[in-house]
């Protein structure tokens, strides 16, 4: 009987249940191992990566490799470029990925195709002579959500890879492999973890060429995750089902009470997952009147977490310019719903 998601982030990843086997996988602090056996040096592999690596892998339906970070990770996906190549990818996402790719396209190493992930027309047509389709969804921060199979499905018959940015719905919401993607790429910093004490990435593919050639590539550019990271982010995995459905719940309640502020202009919320972000009065001096005034929100980057996040992202130069200057982007965590709204709501009212 194959089990649920909910009871598998419980269960992946453990040591065999033999007498006096620990129920988790311990931290393995080792650069160097006895010869003769698989892993053989500290970058080659470490038994706690593979605990995270087995778990995450099974979720996504297909086999995990894990990065020092989300960034770590996406660069080693953009890694399997050919030089020149064409790849599409999202307007307006993550914008450290985005960073990423037009590094790589002023060192006229690729041509960027970049349109809304919305644009499913208009992503199949860029598709074609494309070595890669990059999409994010829901989007950072403005929450637009792609149709990963059409796009995967466009993709395959031009011949590009589909690669996706699952950090904010994560596996247990959607499983872009399941709809016709080669690769997904995650932040596990984010939700995953969902502690904010971590940072690192994973790269999850069914195809195993593509494993090998990461692998490879991970054993040689050295982008791997620490063992304590690693532990950490299977811990905070355990909890991830219901820390999730606590924190959907409390976000689809938020944003239903945000539509009905007077100072909030716009509220984004895809109906499901643990992120809202909105746009509010008074433009950005608005959004940083908000930020200053809350007190159980913290102002801070980063999401995923359990305690509730806010931050206005135009303040961060290399923000694209589709993000409005007012717009707030808040991470919804597991507290109490109404705790989280009278602080909102008090902070909101002093636009
Ligand atoms: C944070 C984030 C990243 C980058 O991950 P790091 O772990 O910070 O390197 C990539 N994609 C998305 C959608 C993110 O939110």
């Amino acid at each position: 009987m194959s089990q649920s998601p909910a009871t598998r982030v419980v269960t992946a990843g453990r040591p065999a249940r033999d007498a006096d086997a620990p129920l988790n996988e311990p931290v393995t602090f080792a650069s160097t191992f006895h010869a003769g056996g698989d892993v053989g040096y500290g970058r080659y592999g470490n038994a706690t990566w593979t605990a995270l690596e087995s778990a995450l892998g099974g979720l996504e339906g297909g086999r995990a490799l894990a990065y020092a970070s989300g960034l770590a990770a996406s660069d080693a996906v953009m890694s399997l470029l050919p030089e020149g190549a064409v790849v599409v990818a999202p307007d307006c996402a993550y914008l450290g990925v985005l960073d990423l790719l037009r590094e790589r396209a002023a060192q006229g190493r690729l041509t960027l195709r970049q349109l809304p992930v919305t644009d499913a027309d208009g992503i199949a047509a860029a598709a074609r002579g494309a070595s890669m389709v990059w999409l994010e969804s829901p989007t950072n921060p403005n929450l637009d959500v792609a149709d990963i199979a059409a796009a995967a499905t466009a993709a395959r018959a031009a011949g590009a890879l589909t690669v996706v940015d699952n950090t904010f719905a994560t596996p247990l919401l959607q499983r872009p492999l399941e709809l016709g993607a080669d690769i997904v790429v995650h932040s596990v910093t984010k939700l995953l973890a969902g502690h904010s004490d971590v940072v690192l990435g994973a790269v999850v593919t069914a195809d195993d060429a593509l494993h090998d050639r990461l692998d490879a590539h991970r054993r040689l550019h050295g982008a791997i995750p620490g063992p304590m990271e690693a532990y950490l982010a299977v811990r905070g995995l355990r909890t991830l089902s219901v820390r999730l459905e606590r924190a959907q719940a409390n976000a689809t309640e938020l944003a239903s009470r945000l539509r009905a502020h007077r100072s909030v202009n716009v509220v984004r919320h895809p109906g499901w997952g643990t992120m809202c972000s909105i746009e509010v009065a008074g433009g950005a001096a608005g959004a940083d009147a908000v930020v200053a005034a809350v007190r159980l929100w913290v102002h801070s980057t980063s999401l995923g977490g359990v305690e509730s996040s806010l931050e206005r992202r135009r303040r961060w130069p290399t923000e694209s310019t589709a993000v409005d200057e007012s717009l707030l982007r808040l991470s919804v965590g597991i507290e109490d719903v109404e705790d989280l709204w009278a602080d909102l709501a008090g902070a909101l009212d002093t636009i």
